[in-house]
């Protein structure tokens, strides 16, 4: 998904204020280069870890005290053009077009 350049709607910020969406991994590298940092840094710096199905999936960590996301300044994600998979796929756009597939298919039950 190709996000647009400056683009700012409400709902892809919802998971900011809660929970922060996970990276797949080639996203690391992307996002610690926008950032001017090496991978290692970046990691340190902004990513948490997660332990799930014998694996660790990296997400931007949450602030101190707080459940929203590093990157959340403002109002505004810092890092919209980088921004990990969920963030990208679960919310915004893409997902305003999953759920009208989802209902075109409901629909078709109906008919
Ligand atoms: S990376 Fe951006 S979109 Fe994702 S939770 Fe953090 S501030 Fe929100
Ligand atoms: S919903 Fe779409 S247009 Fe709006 S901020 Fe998110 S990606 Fe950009």
């Amino acid at each position: 998904m190709k996000l647009k350049e400056g683009c700012d709607c409400e709902k892809c910020r919802e998971c900011c204020t809660r929970e922060p969406g996970w990276f797949v991994p080639q996203e690391i590298s992307i996002a610690a280069t926008a950032l001017g940092l090496s991978d290692k840094e970046y990691v340190a710096t902004y990513c948490q870890e997660h332990e799930i199905d014998g694996v660790t999936a990296l997400s931007p960590k949450q602030k101190p005290r707080s459940t929203a996301c590093v990157f959340f300044e403002k109002g505004k994600c810092t890092i919209h053009n980088v921004k990990p998979y969920e963030c990208r796929k679960v919310y915004g756009c893409e997902a305003d077009r999953r759920h009208r597939r989802t209902r075109e298919l409901v629909t078709r039950y109906w008919k």
